[in-house]
C-alpha cells in the first residue's frame, strides 16, 4: 500500500496491505501472550505505561515530524497528541488501580454474604482508528485496554500507518512484552473487518456511517463495542460574553486541526446584539491565520487529509454558497499552499436546505447563527442528530456551566472550546445521539475493557430456604427481612 504526504501527494513510503490470515497470526500470538501479562502486578503494568509517556515526551521530534508527514497537520495541533497520549498514559497508570481493583458490594443476606466484584480483562481488544488524530485516537484508546490486561490489535487508518507502528516500538522500548501489541495495515473492508471478526470488544472511530457497519458486525458476535462518531458541534455564547474572549475560542475550536477534529465547532450561535462585531472579529481572525505547509512549527493551521476530504469541504461550502450562503472569510481551496489545502472558512445566512446545515463538514468551515432568545438557541442546538462536544462562553462562569447543563452532548466545555473537557480525563469522554456509543477516559473508559465477575460467598444462613422452615414459613421470614433491609444504612462502597 503506497502511503503518500498530504503537503504534495507524493508516496514517500509503502507498508504491508495485511491480509486476513495475518490478523488471524496477530490474534493468535495476541492470545497467547495475554494471560501473563494479565498475571502481573497493577504496579508492573503501570510502569510500563510511566516509560511510555516519557518515550513519547522525550522523542516527540520524531512522532511530530511522522505526525506531520501523514497528514500535513501544523505542528502544534501534533503536539496535543503527543501530550494526550503521555496524559492518559500517566492517568491510568496511577488511578487504573482505583477503577478496576475488587471491590466489596452488599450481600445479599447482609452479614451473611460477602460478595465483590472483580474486574477480567476481556481479551484481546480490536482498535479501529481514523487519521485525524492518529496518535491520540489510534494508540492512546489502546492505554487502558492494555492496562486493564488484555492483549490489543490497531487497525490504523490507510492514510496514517507510520504513527502506529512508531508507537508500538515504543511500547515495546517501554517494556511492554512481545506479543501483546500488533498493529495491522490495511484496508478498512478486509483488515478493519477481519479485527472486528476476531476480537473480544472494538473500540471505533471514524465516522456514523462506517459506525453503524461495524455496530452491526459486533452485534452479530455479541461482542460490545465502543464507537466515537460525527459531530456537528455547537459553540453557544451568551450575551454576557466577552467578544474578544469568544473569538479566541471560536477560532481554536473551529480551526484546530484544519477542523478535522470529532469534537471541532461547525455552528456558532450569538446573540442579536453581539452578531456584527463577533462576525467581523472573527472573519478578520480567520482571514488572518497562516498556512503551515512544511514539517516544523511554522503556521497556525495545516492541510486536509486527502483529495475526498476536500472535494467534500469544497462541495459542501459551494452548495451553500449557491443558495444562498454569505461567505465572511476563505471559502475555498488553496492550491498555492499545498494540493488538499482549504482557507479557514466563516459562513452566515446558513438555511436547512443547504448540506452543511446539518451533516458534518469536518473541515475549516464554521457557520454563524444569530439569536434573540436564549431558550430557542439551545434547542436550535440540540436539534440536531449528533451530541459530541458543545461549549459555552459567558461572563458569568456559573450562568455558562447552568446553560451547559441543558445542551444535548457528551462533553461541554464552558469559556473553552474543546480541552477543558477532552483534557479532564478523570471524567468520561463520548458522544450521544448518532455521535456514539460508549465512553473513552476515567473509569467507563477502562470499565470497558473489562468484564465484570461477582463472587459472592455464603456464611452459615443460606439465602434460598431456611433450614427447618417449612417454604411457606421460609417466605414468610424473607418477606419479613426485605422489609427490615430496606431499612439497613448502605453498606459497602
Ligand atoms: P471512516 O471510513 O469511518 O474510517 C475510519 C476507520 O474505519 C479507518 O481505519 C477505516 O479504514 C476503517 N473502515 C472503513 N470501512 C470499514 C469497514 N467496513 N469495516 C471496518 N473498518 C472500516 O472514516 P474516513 O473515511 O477516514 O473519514 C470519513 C468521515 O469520517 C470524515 O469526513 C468524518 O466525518 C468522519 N471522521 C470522524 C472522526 C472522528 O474523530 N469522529 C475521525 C475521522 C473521520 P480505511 O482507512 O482503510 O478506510
Ligand atoms: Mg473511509
Amino acid at each position: 500500500m503506497a502511503i503518500a504526504s498530504p503537503y504534495d501527494d507524493e508516496t514517500f513510503a509503502t507498508v504491508p496491505s495485511c491480509t486476513e490470515e495475518d490478523v488471524g497470526e496477530a490474534f493468535r500470538v495476541a492470545r497467547q501472550a495475554q494471560p501473563a501479562w494479565a498475571a502481573r502486578s497493577f504496579g508492573q503494568r503501570a510502569q510500563v505505561l510511566r516509560r511510555l509517556a516519557n518515550l513519547v515526551l522525550d522523542r516527540q521530534n520524531e512522532i511530530l515530524d511522522i505526525m506531520q508527514i501523514e497528514t500535513a497537520k501544523a505542528r502544534a495541533t501534533a503536539f496535543e497528541e503527543v501530550a494526550d497520549t503521555a496524559i492518559v498514559a500517566n492517568y491510568y497508570a496511577r488511578r487504573a488501580h482505583h477503577h478496576l481493583a475488587p471491590k466489596r458490594r452488599e450481600g445479599a443476606i447482609p452479614g451473611f454474604t460477602r460478595t465483590r466484584e472483580f474486574r477480567v480483562p476481556k481479551g484481546v481488544v480490536g482498535f479501529v482508528a481514523p487519521w485525524n488524530y492518529p496518535l491520540s485516537m489510534g494508540i492512546t484508546d489502546a492505554i487502558p485496554a492494555l492496562m486493564a490486561g488484555n492483549a490489543a490489535v490497531i487497525k490504523p487508518a490507510s492514510l496514517t500507518p507510520f504513527t502506529a507502528l512508531w508507537a508500538a516500538e515504543m511500547f515495546s522500548e517501554a517494556g511492554l512484552p512481545a506479543g501483546l501489541l500488533h498493529i495491522v495495515t490495511g484496508s478498512g473492508s478486509v483488515v478493519g473487518s477481519a479485527v472486528i471478526d476476531r476480537a473480544d470488544f472494538i473500540t471505533f472511530t471514524g465516522s456514523t456511517d462506517t459506525g453503524r457497519t461495524v455496530a452491526r458486525q459486533c452485534a452479530d458476535r455479541l461482542i460490545g463495542c465502543a464507537l466515537e462518531l460525527g459531530g456537528k458541534n455547537a459553540l453557544l455564547i451568551l450575551d454576557d460574553a466577552e467578544v474578544e474572549e469568544a473569538v479566541e475560542i471560536a477560532m481554536r475550536g473551529s480551526f484546530a486541526n484544519s477542523g478535522q477534529l470529532c469534537i471541532s465547532f461547525e455552528r456558532i450561535f450569538v446573540p442579536e446584539k453581539l452578531r456584527s462585531e463577533f462576525s467581523a472579529k472573527m472573519a478578520k481572525a480567520a482571514d488572518s491565520l497562516s498556512m503551515s505547509t512544511a514539517v516544523g512549527w511554522d503556521g497556525d493551521m495545516g492541510s486536509l487529509i486527502s483529495a475526498d476530504q476536500l472535494a467534500t469541504v469544497t462541495e459542501q461550502v459551494y452548495d451553500a454558497v449557491s443558495k444562498g450562503a454569505t461567505v465572511l472569510a476563505g471559502g475555498t481551496p488553496l492550491p498555492d499552499a499545498g494540493p488538499f489545502f482549504f482557507a479557514p472558512t466563516v459562513l452566515t445566512d446558513v438555511t436547512d436546505n443547504m448540506t452543511l446545515y446539518s451533516e458534518e463538514t469536518f473541515g475549516p468551515v464554521v457557520s454563524i447563527y444569530s439569536y434573540t432568545d436564549e431558550n430557542e438557541a439551545v434547542e436550535r442546538i440540540n436539534a440536531s442528530r449528533y451530541g459530541l462536544n458543545a461549549a459555552v462562553v459567558s461572563g458569568s462562569s456559573s450562568r455558562g456551566a447552568e446553560v451547559a447543563e441543558r445542551l444535548d452532548a457528551g462533553t461541554i466545555n464552558v469559556n473553552e472550546a474543546y480541552a477543558a473537557a477532552w483534557g479532564s480525563v478523570d471524567a468520561p469522554m463520548g458522544g450521544v445521539k448518532d455521535s456514539g456509543l460508549g465512553r473513552r477516559h476515567g473509569a467507563d473508559g477502562i470499565h470497558k475493557y473489562t468484564e465484570p465477575k461477582n463472587i459472592a460467598v455464603q456464611h452459615l444462613l443460606p439465602v434460598s430456604g431456611i433450614p427447618f422452615l417449612s417454604d411457606e414459613q421460609s417466605a414468610k421470614a424473607l418477606t419479613l427481612g426485605v422489609k427490615l433491609m430496606s431499612r439497613l444504612p448502605r453498606l459497602g462502597r
